[in-house]
């Protein structure tokens, strides 16, 4: 991996302004994806050096929020030109660690520092309010202050957005952070801490700490100094968290899991549908949270549906995610790889049927082809359960009532997609759809300046958008007396 600024590639965690290595010494590897190699090496850190973050950003909170949101926002704005004057170098370092093209990872890069530009300004606008007194010799006000200080833990499908999706807007309120990246992909989150440390945000207000997620997890829950949480990732470790976080009742935003349906109606325009479902289904190798799961499909389109996304499948380039013209990087690891053999395995016992793909790829390593399975019904595994991984199962329905239930039919709500010309239509299914975003006519829906978040057990809060300050600011009631 050849990097612009080596200073980027970080073998050290970033804690109250320094680069330390865990007090033992030990440390963890990480793994290029695509060729199973060993890439750099980064802190083992667990209970002990996670309390001590947690003390800088408990030390550094007073001063950081009591500076107005101006002045944050110029540190901000400093940081979000560092991040986009060093897009190739992060989207190399992303590619590298988990796999994704490189075409992505610099797509990701100017997502991820959107964030950032976007929160230094709300930051803002975080306006209290006054409101008309029901007594005379009153005055009543609101102000809204930071939480104080937060924690995150991101996935590493998003190595660098899922992280500045929280620490932007907590900082922009006046938070200090401590951020666990993935352990797969903890090399993206330390050099956004070196431009952090470049841009001179104060020691203390943003760490990043690499290591044991369950000891990490556990002290970042346990500590009563940390107000707030913020998790993406599965369902399984968020009710963990959420459990962990009782004793201290903390404020939570949580991003958890989907099974996104992906709707098209016999009024779509099939060809659109067929391109919005590649992205909604393929993109990152159908590793994202909102990635397609299911796709519903009208009996009248059905057969054309299926025949011309299978042809367009075909199309993609699996490959290392630095090779030129690539779409389809690797899986993640080897146990992502076999949850997409198994969800093809009992498809097929149960009556579906290949269409493309289906099978390890002859590349080896955790790469897969890209397939669709056809005849799929709500008895298989995929219909329940988020394959994470490049397979479109394609259901059948007959009528928009049977699309609807079907489509509600699961404990999750996060993103869903929806195919149709009839405006009518798109405005009764886009109400009656059980999720927290809808894609009405397209397979691409994520922003800085729209709210995203599930509904149901895909979790809990907003990010991005105006709404997505609010998850970090408390309101405060001044009640004054006028005599
Ligand atoms: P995925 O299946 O996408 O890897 P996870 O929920 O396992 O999703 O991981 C998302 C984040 O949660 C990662 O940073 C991971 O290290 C962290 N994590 C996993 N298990 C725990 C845990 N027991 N406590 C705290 N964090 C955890």
């Amino acid at each position: 991996m050849h990097l612009n600024d080596p200073r980027l590639l970080r073998s050290d965690c970033y804690i109250d302004g320094r680069w330390e290595a865990a007090d033992d010494g030990r440390t963890l590897a990480v793994v290029d994806p695509a060729s199973g190699v060993a890439i750099a090496d980064v802190p083992l850190m667990t209970a002990a050096e996670t309390g001590r973050a947690i003390e800088a950003a408990a030390v550094a909170l007073p001063a950081w929020q009591a500076k107005t949101a101006k002045e944050r926002a110029a540190l901000l704005r400093r940081w979000f030109d560092l991040i986009v004057d060093n897009t190739e170098d992060l989207a190399q370092l992303m590619t590298a660690e988990c796999g994704k093209p490189i075409v992505e990872a610099r797509g990701e890069v100017a997502y991820g520092a959107s964030f950032v530009e976007w929160f230094a300004e709300e930051g803002k606008r975080a306006y209290g309010e006054s409101i008309p007194s029901p007594a005379a010799d009153r005055r009543l006000l609101t102000i809204r202050q930071p939480i104080g200080v937060c924690a995150a833990i991101t996935p590493w499908n998003f190595p660098l957005a899922m992280i500045t999706r929280k620490v932007a807007p907590a900082l922009a309120a006046g938070c200090t952070v401590v951020v666990k990246p993935a352990e797969q992909t903890p090399l993206t989150a330390l050099a956004l801490a070196r431009l952090a440390h470049d841009a001179e945000l104060p020691a203390g207000v943003f760490n990043v700490l690499t290591g044991d997620p369950q000891t990490i997890g556990a002290t970042l829950t346990a500590s009563p100094l940390v107000r707030k949480l913020s998790f993406t990732g599965s369902t399984e470790v968020g009710r963990l968290l959420m459990a962990q976080s009782a004793p201290t009742i903390k404020k939570l935003s949580l991003e958890l899991g989907g099974n996104a349906p992906f709707i098209v109606f016999d009024d779509a325009d099939v060809d659109a549908a067929v391109e919005g479902a590649l992205v909604a289904k393929y993109r990152n190798t159908g590793q994202t949270c909102v990635c397609a799961n299911r796709l519903l499909v009208q009996d009248g389109v059905y057969d054309a549906f299926v025949a011309r996304l299978a042809r367009r499948v075909q199309s993609l380039r699996v490959g290392p995610g630095n090779d030129e013209g690539v779409t389809q990087g690797p899986l993640i690891d080897e146990a992502a790889l076999k949850k997409v053999e198994a969800h093809i395995e009992d498809a097929l016992r149960k009556g579906a049927r290949v269409v493309t793909g289906g099978s390890r790829h002859q590349r080896g390593g955790t790469f897969f082809e890209p397939t669709v399975l056809a005849d799929v019904t709500s008895e298989m595994r995929v219909a329940r359960e988020e394959t994470f991984g490049p397979l479109a199962p394609v259901f059948r329905f007959a009528d928009e009532e049977e699309a609807v239930r079907m489509a509600n039919d699961t404990e999750f709500g996060l993103a869903a997609y929806f195919y149709s010309r009839d405006v009518a239509r798109c405005l009764r299914v886009g109400e009656a759809l059980e999720y927290g975003m809808i894609g009405i006519n397209t397979g691409l829906i994520s922003n800085e300046v729209a709210p995203f978040g599930g509904v149901k057990q895909s979790g809990l809060g907003r990010e991005g958008s105006k709404h997505g300050l609010d998850e970090y600011l408390e309101i405060k009631y001044l009640c004054f007396s006028t005599v």
